[in-house]
């Protein structure tokens, strides 16, 4: 990169795979856009594939706030310059702070590494960083794209199936449609309808008996709120932060980054949680499980 060059129209000059291998003749249909169903087509279409994608939801949802991935999934971006450096520039390295739900430190600063396992940490040899959902998602999506595979959103696939001779595989959509290729990966989440075709039995996902309570504000939000704002400053050279409080029944996390907050609060489901990463509860139902506890961080008036 030249000295004038700045970072973005670095980013342009970068190409969007290393190298693509010449088309196959295998068509490919890829089920749910998670990070999951988007990574699948991504690889597939680097081998020469012809990809599409289909997703129920009826556009992108940008909902959520972080998740850390570790380094065999971003490994995965290696051959993707363009975007591997688009996410390089989304991680976050923040310092891990664990307090009682009184707010005294029990553990700490700690890095995100030494929250592992030994032999796992051992294992790693780079850092592990945490990235904000919504971007990530957005620049995979972005990438797909770009290079010209199509995610057709509005697509609710309601079963799977396999022709006779086992050479195709399909899925069936909500209007009854019906739609094959060489290759279906049922990428849509724990719900997915494929385990009538390929197992002998459904190996439903168990509850862990825990809910939670989500939330992330852009900064300029926090701002205005004196609690939030002078609490959780970034660190010395601008390093994030994350603050933990646990106890036996509740934990609540505050994550701290240049641009945003989120506050996350985990609790026993007592049976009304909803399964959905596009709820809107309102403060007070949150609020409910930690009146107890003074100290406890709490979200922005403005939550919804
Ligand atoms: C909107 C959203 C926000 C999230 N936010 C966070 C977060 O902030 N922090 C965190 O730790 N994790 C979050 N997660 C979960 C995290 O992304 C996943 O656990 C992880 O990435 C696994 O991804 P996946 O692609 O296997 O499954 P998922 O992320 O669950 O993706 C499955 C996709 O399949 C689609 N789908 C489901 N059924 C059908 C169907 N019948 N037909 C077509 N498409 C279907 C879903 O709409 C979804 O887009 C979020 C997930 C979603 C969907």
């Amino acid at each position: 990169m030249s000295l004038e060059e700045s970072p973005a129209a670095s980013l342009q000059s970068l190409p969007d795979v290393d190298d693509r291998s010449p088309s196959n003749g295998i068509s490919v249909l890829v089920v749910g856009s998670g990070i999951g169903g988007l990574s699948a087509a991504r690889e597939l279409w680097r081998i020469g594939c012809d990809v599409r994608v289909f997703e129920k939801q009826p556009s992108e949802v940008l909902t959520g706030d972080s998740f850390t991935i570790g380094p065999s999934a971003i490994g995965s971006l290696r051959k993707f310059p363009r975007l591997d450096r688009e996410v390089s520039l989304l991680g976050c390295d923040p310092v891990m702070r664990i307090h009682n739900l009184q707010g005294a430190l029990v553990r700490g600063p700690l890095e995100m590494k030494d929250i592992l396992s030994a032999e796992v940490r051992n294992s790693i040899k780079c850092k592990i960083f945490r990235y904000s959902r919504p971007r990530l998602y957005q620049a995979m999506l972005t990438h797909l794209r770009r290079v010209g595979v199509p995610v057709d959103h509005g697509m609710d696939v309601i079963d799977y199936f396999e022709n006779e001779s086992g050479k195709k595989a399909g899925v069936v959509l909500q209007d009854g449609a019906k739609l094959d290729a060489d290759l279906v990966i049922a990428a849509d989440g724990i719900h997915s309808q494929s385990w009538k075709t390929v197992l002998d039995r459904q190996v439903p996902a168990r509850p862990s008996g825990d809910a939670a309570f989500r939330v992330a504000y852009p900064i300029e939000v926090v701002h205005d709120d004196a609690m939030i704002g002078a609490e959780y400053p970034l660190l010395d050279g601008g390093r994030p932060q994350t603050l933990a409080y646990f106890g036996p029944d509740v934990q609540v996390i505050v994550h701290r980054t240049v641009d945003e907050i989120s506050w996350a609060l985990l609790h026993e489901d007592d049976g009304r949680a909803r399964e959905s990463w596009d709820n809107h509860p309102p403060v007070d139902k949150a609020l409910e499980w930690i009146k107890d506890y003074n100290e406890l961080p709490k979200p922005c008036e403005r939550s919804c």
